[in-house]
């Protein structure tokens, strides 16, 4: 017989979704339990770790996951001149980053079950829950919150996957000279996304991000490669490449996080930007939004209150979000006619937004 136990609030995943919204639940008063499989939070660390300047001042969590300050974006686009905008930003250790998010949804009353895996839902508001011991765990909540990443469990439980995954592929490697900016550049061979190259200190975290061709073969680590080396005989990087990590990146339309009790948040949603890739920041965001209105319907006890965050995220997200997307779509239809889509569907240029 699995142990039973019962909480407000069950949130699955500790990455900066899940541990915005178990913050902010924990903070409203709300009984938050919260499972991870992983035995460490944040690691391994599979992110290039830029965050926008204006995440840190939404937070309060200290700031020593922070390695550099980055002030401008850089595109790069073959035979064009160099494109640079102001985009003022941070790198920072993703795993420390997690970690503090974590630390402070633990001391606002959240109780954190790591290398514990959410496997099972056995009824509405009854989560199977398996622990490192090999013990099963059985949780009754009124609210569940999936924040278990691109392919959420929670998700699958209600019928909300994700249909449109880019891969990534990034390694670290030395940097010759300090950056104080993040570079993007443009080839036709990464189709319908870029290689990035994003100083951390004295080393750099190089990959790439890309839209698969169905039913073509595509070597990721070898474009990899070829990016990297284009990048040393620019002589920008030096040295082997080392911490080689991939993942995966959401790149969906809009559409509802809220299902009766269970509510998405993070790369769960497809909150993701379908044209950058980042979502550190909206997992936050939305995390936050996710946590507060869970806490609400626990409290009151009426679940149809969850809805707001579905409308409080639109509110915030869709206009931006449905924009990206739709760049999203012309790029990849209109690649063969690089690099002009590229102008017309990248955030650095004016006809981005147009
Ligand atoms: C190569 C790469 C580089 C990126 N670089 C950037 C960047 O520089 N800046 C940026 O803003 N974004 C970046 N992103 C995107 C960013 O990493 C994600 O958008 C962000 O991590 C989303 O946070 P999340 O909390 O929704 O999900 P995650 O960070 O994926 O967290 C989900 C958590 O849920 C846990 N989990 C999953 N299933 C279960 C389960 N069944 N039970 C218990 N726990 C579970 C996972 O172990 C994980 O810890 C990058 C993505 C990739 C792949």
């Amino acid at each position: 017989m699995p142990d039973k136990a019962s909480c407000d609030i069950l949130v699955v995943g500790a990455g900066p979704a899940g541990g915005a919204a178990a913050l902010a639940a924990a903070q409203r008063g709300a009984n938050v339990w919260l499972a991870e499989r992983k035995p460490v939070v944040g690691t391994p660390v599979r992110c290039a770790e830029y965050i926008p300047a204006l995440l840190l001042g939404r937070l309060d969590i200290g700031t020593s996951f922070v390695v550099q300050r980055t002030e401008t974006m850089k595109t790069v686009l073959p035979g064009e001149p160099v494109r640079e905008i102001r985009a003022p930003g941070f790198v920072i250790n993703r795993d420390v980053f997690d970690q503090s998010l974590i630390r402070a949804a633990q001391n606002a009353g959240c109780r954190v079950m790591p290398a514990t895996r959410v496997c099972r839902r056995v009824d509405d508001q009854t989560v199977l829950l398996k622990g490192s011991s090999g013990r099963d765990m059985e949780i009754r909540a009124a609210v569940i919150i999936g924040a278990d990443g691109p392919h959420s469990t929670v998700g699958r439980w209600v019928g909300a996957v994700n249909r449109r995954l880019l891969p990534g592929i990034q390694a670290t490697l030395p940097l010759t000279e300090p950056m104080d900016w993040t570079e993007v550049h443009f080839t036709p061979e990464i189709y319908a996304g870029y290689g990035w190259l994003f100083p951390k200190g004295n080393v750099a975290n190089v990959g790439i991000g890309l839209k698969k061709t169905p039913g073509r073969a595509c070597n990721l680590r070898r474009l990899l490669g070829g990016f990297i080396d284009r990048l040393r005989n620019e002589g920008k990087v030096s040295g082997d490449p080392a911490r080689y990590t991939a993942g995966w990146i959401p790149a969906e339309s809009v559409r509802p996080a809220v299902y009766g009790n269970v509510a998405l948040a993070g790369d769960a949603a497809g909150q993701t930007h379908p044209i950058t890739g980042a979502g550190i920041a909206n997992a936050v965001i939305c995390g936050d939004m996710a946590g507060k209105w869970a806490a609400r319907a626990a409290a009151s006890g009426d679940l149809s209150l969850l809805k707001q965050y579905d409308v409080q995220w639109h509110d915030f997200l869709e206009t931006a979000h449905d924009r990206a997307f739709r760049r999203r779509i012309d790029m990849e239809a209109g690649w063969r006619d690089f690099p002009e889509i590229v102008k017309s569907c990248w955030v650095a240029f004016r006809d981005y937004y147009a």
